[in-house]
């Protein structure tokens, strides 16, 4: 190892975002450790790297304690797709709890930087729009989303006691809606749920009456977010908003995703789940300010390199 080169943790590094996250710091000749116990991830996002020597491989489940040397950790292990973390609530509520836990004391114990995933989900089904960070939020803390939104809010929690009583060096990132290549064909998600029923011909299915919005952010534009946090000054703990503005319905969604693939699927509309968000929307004027960090690529840019992504799965 180089004098300059860190040694730097990504737990869920098996998964959509921390696979970009893990090639990205391969590429920047960090010395990567990839943690996961491949619950959501998958060996495939990560079997190109596999070979670097600059890149090493655990399969740990996060709610076990785990002390190794370290000087960054990005925690970003915890399915992130309602259909996932819902599967087995208890599991993701121990992961976001007991995870947070283990990884902070990791910090503690090894002097690192801490960076938590957190979400926009912990603003709830939200009362004010757009999102700004010092918006407390309006969740269900017993509804089917608790696991997940309530898991991740307790898991902020734990990192500012943490900041405050250890010392610890913390950040914290809320991350709004973000989808590109190496979303799991299964994931559950909007994006890739539309993108896949398009180029099968499958029906789309729309949840509700598809006004509920949201804003994408293409993956290659948050990964560079998440870094740039990890190395801003330290007295920069956030939470800071990192996401795409630019908000559509999810009608429109599907109307663009049927445009890019030419596809024949009809609509279909569906039960809206209980507790589903109505509106989101990233105020990002924090990034912008403290990071200088803004998306990128738009909608229909990151959606054609996301549907030649799933051509070749499918
Ligand atoms: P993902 O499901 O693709 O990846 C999560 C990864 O964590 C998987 O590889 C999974 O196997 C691993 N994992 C889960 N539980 C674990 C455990 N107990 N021990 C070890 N590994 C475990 O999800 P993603 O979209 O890549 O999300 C990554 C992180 O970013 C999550 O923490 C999520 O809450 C956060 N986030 C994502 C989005 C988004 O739009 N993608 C939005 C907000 C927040
Ligand atoms: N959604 C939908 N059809 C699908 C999957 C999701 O209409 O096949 C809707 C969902 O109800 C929500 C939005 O799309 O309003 C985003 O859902 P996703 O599961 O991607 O993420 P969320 O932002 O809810 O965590």
């Amino acid at each position: 190892m180089s004098n300059k080169q860190k040694r730097v943790m990504v737990t869920g590094g098996a998964g959509f975002l921390g696979s970009h996250l893990c090639e990205r710091l391969v590429k920047e000749s960090q010395h990567v450790l990839c943690l996961d116990n491949f619950i959501t991830g998958s060996k495939a996002n990560i079997k190109h790297l596999l070979n670097e020597t600059n890149f090493e491989l655990l399969q740990h489940d996060l709610v076990n304690p785990i002390i190794l040397p370290v000087d960054q950790i990005y925690n970003l292990a915890c399915p992130a797709s309602p259909v996932q973390y819902q599967s087995n609530p208890i599991k993701t509520i121990k992961t976001n709890l007991l995870g947070a836990i283990n990884m902070l004391e990791l910090a503690k114990k090894a002097n690192a930087t801490i960076l938590q995933a957190s979400t926009s989900e912990i603003y709830g089904d939200p009362t004010m729009h757009p999102q700004k960070e010092d918006y407390w939020g309006n969740t269900n803390p017993i509804g089917p989303r608790a696991c997940y939104d309530e898991g991740k809010r307790c898991a902020e929690t734990l990192f500012f006691d943490y900041y405050r009583q250890a010392k610890t060096r913390i950040k914290v990132v809320r991350i709004f809606n973000t989808y590109g290549p190496k979303m799991d064909l299964n994931d559950g998600r909007v994006i890739s749920n539309f993108v896949v029923q398009a180029l099968t011909n499958q029906d789309i299915t729309i949840y509700g009456k598809g006004n509920h919005t949201r804003s994408f952010c293409y993956v290659d534009d948050l990964t560079e977010g998440l870094i740039r946090m990890m190395n801003s000054p330290d007295n920069f703990i956030g939470p800071v908003n990192l996401g795409n503005p630019d908000e559509i319905s999810i009608l429109e969604v599907a109307k663009l995703i049927l445009r890019l693939t030419q596809s024949k699927s009809n609509l279909i509309f569906r039960d809206l789940p209980q507790d589903d968000p109505g509106r989101r929307q990233p105020d990002i004027g924090l990034a912008k300010e403290r990071l200088d960090w803004q998306p990128t690529l738009n909608l229909k840019k990151g959606l054609i390199q996301t549907i030649e992504y799933f051509k070749t799965l499918l």
